[in-house]
């Protein structure tokens, strides 16, 4: 994926297009009165996904766009700046970060960094003033979560959750029957995010290692758990899971494979996986009369579906990144309209204490633990 793309750039038409004329009729009034200034966002650390995934969809944005960067690294500060005409007074490095509270140009700070580095920047971001967006998981644990929602209230800025498959349409019919239940009572969930990786990965790399938030459950797993909180409509309360470890010159104090189960009241339970030692991705729903699944339910595109009464989950929005860009110009929106986003950090901070009680269960060897209400 190339990450130079033109607005005359005949994907990004298809993109637009593909989001629907529909859609964007009902915003056309904000749209037009901000048109002459959709946000400017920062990116916060320029790894993969700020690289592939975010600085490109940010090239098809309607209500923000890609004004400045934040890297520890010059030589991609010149790069970033070349490719997306970044202005020096728009780039900074973590240190002088805190600068940004003078920049006009600059609303958003979306921080893409390793996940023990998602509160800290939060919170400068937020002291500064700026909306913040943040990648899952959220954070490190619930504690973090919550102060990071405190701060953000508390500077009166927006905070949102990088969680972009809640703003797929196929996910979001899904979400929907947890109301709805056309299929009866919900009785069973299955959810599955992982993939085989890290074959001769340096040991050095983040995703390995327990002070940054390595493991397979932070990083794959949260979408297992979202997606089982969603499709079941309710909150769980109480946990059990283990976890396994194959190759353990690699995986040293952070989990390979996770399997937790969730209780959720009126007993339904949900069976959770996450690996990176192997691929999976299912989500399935089972009912008194019914079941729903997504198959793959967490990809960058082709998020597709079916169930038993024949109905299918088959809408496409266009090739990737335009889940990214459909998140980020609903979080831009939401700013521009003074409403709470899709996915607010509340959404993250409910993920982290099922979070917390998971790797609470593994370590105790598989006890039950219960959720407090909360
Ligand atoms: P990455 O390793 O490719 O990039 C991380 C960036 O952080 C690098 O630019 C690195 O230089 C910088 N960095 C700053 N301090 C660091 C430190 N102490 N250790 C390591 N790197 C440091 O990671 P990534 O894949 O871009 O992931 C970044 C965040 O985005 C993570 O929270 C991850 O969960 C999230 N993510 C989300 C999705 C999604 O689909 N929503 C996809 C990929 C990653």
């Amino acid at each position: 994926m190339s990450a130079e793309r033109s607005s005359t750039d005949p994907s990004r038409r298809r993109l637009l297009g593909a989001l629907g004329a529909a859609s964007f009729a009902t915003l056309l009034p904000v749209a037009r009165a901000r048109a002459s200034r959709p946000l400017g966002v920062a990116l916060v650390g320029l790894g993969y996904y700020s690289r592939d995934l975010l600085a490109p969809a940010l090239q098809m944005t309607r209500h923000c766009r890609l004004a400045g960067i934040v890297t520890g690294t010059p030589a991609k500060a010149k790069e970033w700046q070349r490719r997306y005409r970044l202005p020096d007074r728009n780039v900074y490095d973590y240190d002088g970060f805190d600068r940004i509270a003078d920049n006009p140009d600059i609303d958003v700070v979306y921080v893409v960094l390793p996940n023990h580095l998602h509160k800290p920047f939060t919170l400068r971001a937020a002291a500064v003033g700026k909306h913040v967006w943040c990648e899952k998981p959220m954070a490190m644990d619930a504690a973090e979560a919550r102060a990071m929602i405190d701060a953000c209230q508390h500077h009166r800025v927006q905070l949102a959750i990088g969680y972009r498959m809640q703003h797929e349409p196929n996910t979001q019919a899904v979400m929907a029957l947890a109301a709805s239940k056309p299929f009866g009572r919900l009785q069973r969930i299955r959810a599955e995010a992982g993939f085989r990786g890290f074959d001769g990965a340096s040991p050095d790399n983040w995703r390995l290692d327990p002070a940054r938030g390595g493991g397979a459950m932070y990083d794959m797993g949260v979408y297992a758990l979202n997606a089982a909180r969603y499709t079941a409509g309710a909150e769980p309360v109480a946990v059990t899971a283990t976890q396994e470890i194959e190759r353990t010159d690699l995986f040293r104090g952070v989990d390979e494979t996770m399997r937790f189960r969730l209780e959720f009241p009126e007993g339904v339970i949900a069976d959770g996986e996450t690996s990176f030692g192997r691929n999976m991705n299912l989500l399935r729903a089972d009912c008194a009369d019914g079941w729903y699944e997504l198959s793959p339910f967490q990809a960058y595109e082709g998020v597709r579906g079916e169930a038993s009464d024949g109905r299918r989950f088959d809408a496409v929005i266009g090739a990737t990144p335009a889940q990214q860009a459909r998140q980020m110009d609903a979080d831009a929106l939401a700013i521009l309209e003074k409403r709470a986003p899709r996915v607010p950090g509340e959404e993250g901070w409910r993920d982290m204490r099922v979070l917390d009680a998971i790797f609470a269960s593994a370590r105790a060897g598989g006890s039950r633990m219960e959720i407090a209400a909360g």
